[in-house]
């Protein structure tokens, strides 16, 4: 909790959902409701780089500086894409096994 706000601690959740499930007042945001604000996230971030003084009076460099960013979204599209096939042979395979594995 931070001022009366419960925030979820992505790194110890284990995305089982029951959150989702027992809230009474539905107050859990799924996370494609939260797509809207990581895109504006995105964008401040890029516009706070175009603030930089290597790039502020340079047209030439923010231009390289959006493609640069361009690309660095598309990979990150990519791993995206890539993980999802991945998981979907796991689902289709060996998921069953990790029970007796414990975290590899
Ligand atoms: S209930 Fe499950 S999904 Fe929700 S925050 Fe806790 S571990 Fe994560």
């Amino acid at each position: 909790m931070e001022e009366d706000i419960a925030f979820i601690k992505e790194d110890v959740c284990i995305r089982c959902g029951v959150c989702h499930d027992v809230c009474p007042d539905d107050a859990v945001r799924h996370d494609g409701e939260r797509i809207p604000e990581e895109v504006q996230s995105n964008l401040a971030w890029a516009k706070k780089l175009l603030t930089h003084e290597y790039y502020s009076n340079d047209k030439a460099k923010q231009k390289q500086l959006i493609d640069r960013l361009q690309r660095f979204f598309a990979k990150n599209k990519k791993v995206a894409e890539k993980t999802i096939e991945q998981l979907e042979i796991l689902q289709n395979s060996q998921y069953a096994d990790y029970s007796q594995r414990g975290q590899d």
